[in-house]
């Protein structure tokens, strides 16, 4: 495993992305091989490599990015119809890149 991940180079706007929110904590972005009509990366600024990482001091930090889920679904106009909002941990889990982010997803119906 890196220590740093290409959601730093986002960060660092070294490279581009579709940025739909931001603030002290947190960058939300389009994902670049979306899943659904409406697919955003949630992420926190400070680097933390994967949900077993994560310990109390970051339940704050974990429970705004859900939070902000929520409201940039609101934005998109997919809340009511309903959306998802996912973690992947670690290779079983099917993470990819080393930096937690929420993934939500929405705006076509999906699996149950
Ligand atoms: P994971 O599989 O780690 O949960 O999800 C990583 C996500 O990051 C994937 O859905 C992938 O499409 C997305 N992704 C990877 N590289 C980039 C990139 O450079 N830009 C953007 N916007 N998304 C990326």
């Amino acid at each position: 495993m890196t220590d740093t991940t290409i959601f730093d180079k986002i960060l660092a706007r070294e490279i581009p992305a579709d940025i739909v929110y931001e603030d002290e904590l947190l960058l939300a972005f389009k994902d670049i091989a979306p899943k659904a009509p409406v697919h955003y990366l949630i992420i926190p600024k400070q680097r933390i490599a994967t949900l077993n990482d994560a310990n109390p001091a970051d339940q704050a930090l974990l429970g705004h990015m859900m939070l902000t889920a929520a409201q940039l679904a609101h934005k998109a106009g997919i809340a009511e119809d309903g959306y998802r909002v996912q973690m992947n941990v670690n290779k079983g889990g099917g993470q990819v890149v080393y930096h937690i982010h929420l993934h939500m997803f929405g705006g076509r119906q999906l699996d149950a």
